[in-house]
């Protein structure tokens, strides 16, 4: 998957090695079924039941998604990222940057009401990311993963964690917290 131009290397041998994240199969084919794994964990998008009319959204907010959308699952990002990279033993609590974009996605979704701040926080992980952005610098897709995902991400999770008004605004608000076999079942209408 690598697109990368042979003249845009330097002069010289070109070296061609495996993704290192994950178990190799043969040559350079990797098993990167943990990502499918993780895929299965993110609880789906919960919108309200249809009002009158249609939904209606602002096109600011349906706009601060679409970059993650671009994602092509290369998986460049969870190869580079030292968390899984270096520890194999992590990745029994780690989902990785391409699902941070993931979750940021669904978090920053207008119409979304379910609520994974504290599933992204106690079991996938985020706390570990130490915002070392290598993981944006590989991603072919030029996603800004920690600046727009990661990081909103980060103070989207530490408000519902020590924010009292945060908290408050939860009560009043009533989001839910599904998990990702529940919030396949929509709400009835
Ligand atoms: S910024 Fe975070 S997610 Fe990205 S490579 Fe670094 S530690 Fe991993
Ligand atoms: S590097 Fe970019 S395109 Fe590839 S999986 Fe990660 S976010 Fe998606």
């Amino acid at each position: 998957m690598c697109m990368t131009r042979m003249d845009q290397l330097p002069e010289g041998e070109v070296t061609v090695t495996p993704m290192k994240t994950f178990p190799i199969i043969r040559d350079l084919v990797t098993d990167v079924s943990f990502n499918y794994v993780q895929a299965q964990k993110v609880p789906a998008l919960l919108p309200p039941p249809m009002p009158e009319g249609g939904y209606r959204m602002f096109q600011e907010d349906v706009e601060r998604g679409q970059e993650f959308r671009k994602c092509i699952e290369c998986f460049l990002c969870q190869d580079v990222c030292h968390v899984i990279r270096d520890h194999e033993d992590n990745k029994a609590s780690y989902s990785g940057p391409r699902f941070f974009i993931r979750y940021a996605e669904l978090e920053m979704h207008p119409l979304d009401q379910n609520d994974r701040r504290h599933l992204v926080r106690e079991e996938m992980g985020l706390g570990y990311c130490n915002i070392t952005k290598c993981c944006t610098e590989v991603c072919p897709e030029h996603i800004h993963i920690t600046d727009n995902a990661i990081i909103p991400l980060k103070e989207r999770v530490v408000d519902v964690a020590y924010d009292p008004v945060a908290w408050l605004g939860r009560k009043i608000l009533r989001r839910t917290n599904r998990s990702a076999a529940d919030a396949d079942v929509q709400p009835a209408p």
